[in-house]
């Protein structure tokens, strides 16, 4: 894909101080427009490999040794968050963190710091509302208070304020009831035909395959199976190994 709009990922190696090596050679791409699915057991590197994307791998001590990442033809390699959010990218983290002690307004408008105008705020926050009605009826709810679910559709509003081009999401369905992952799956397909790619890590493999045009399997930092999400969904690894199936 050579779209100007597309993540490439070439050749990567992170690692943690001296002895994590937590992605090795690994080469992935999120064509513009698309949803991407990122599979792998606990401690695969699918959180590393997220944060070397959205410039927060400074923050956990982690290091590209190697390789590039690259996001509509810019080096991204090492950079901050800021840069990254500036180039269009935003990561929702795993487990929801949102600030409890603030109002679901504040949350939000924390998600739209360092864009100043107004106009592009409020089309935003409609965007987030348009999504997640439940939020507009609780502007003024501590976000402490909202449900698990609810935290999680603030967590992902919250980094729709800044009108990414690509979202990144860690888990978005992690310890969420049935109703509340179709939910949650419903809004990463809505968010995607309006316009935003996402890289999507999730432990509940057959929704991530059911949403993703594409998937990677990652296994202990390298990739060990992409291709088409459906095909991928077909093989006996992936049925073993994720999907549950004898
Ligand atoms: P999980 O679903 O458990 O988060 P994951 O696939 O996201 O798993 P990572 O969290 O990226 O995997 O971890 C990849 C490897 O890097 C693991 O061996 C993990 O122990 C290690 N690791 C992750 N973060 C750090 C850190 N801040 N310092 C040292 N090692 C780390």
């Amino acid at each position: 894909d050579v779209s100007p709009e597309a993540l490439h990922i070439q050749d990567l190696d992170v690692s943690y101080g001296q002895s994590v090596r937590a992605l090795r050679g690994v080469t992935l791409t999120v064509p513009a427009g698309s949803v991407v699915a990122l599979l792998g057991a606990n401690g695969a590197g699918k959180s590393t490999l997220l944060r070397t994307v959205s410039g927060t791998l400074r923050m956990h001590r982690g290091a590209i040794t190697a390789g590039s990442v690259e996001y509509a033809g810019r080096k991204l390699n090492g950079a901050d968050p800021v840069t990254a959010v500036r180039a269009g990218v935003v990561q929702v983290p795993e487990g929801r963190r949102v600030f409890g002690a603030l109002t679901v307004d504040e949350n939000l408008r924390a998600g739209g710091l360092g864009l100043h105008r107004s106009r592009r705020d409020n089309a935003a926050r409609d965007r987030v509302f348009g999504l997640f009605p439940r939020l507009a009826e609780r502007t003024n709810q501590r976000a402490g208070l909202l449900s698990g679910g609810e935290q999680q559709m603030l967590a992902i509003g919250r980094a729709l304020m800044a009108a990414p081009k690509l979202l990144l999401l860690d888990e978005p369905s992690l310890g969420l009831a049935p109703q509340m992952v179709a939910r949650i799956g419903e809004v990463v397909t809505e968010i995607n035909r309006q316009g935003t790619s996402v890289l999507l890590v999730e432990q509940n493999a057959a929704m991530a395959l059911e949403l993703a045009g594409h998937a990677y399997v990652l296994e202990v930092g390298e990739v060990r199976l992409s291709g088409p999400a459906a095909e991928l969904a077909r093989t006996d690894e992936v049925r073993r190994l994720y999907l549950g199936e004898e």
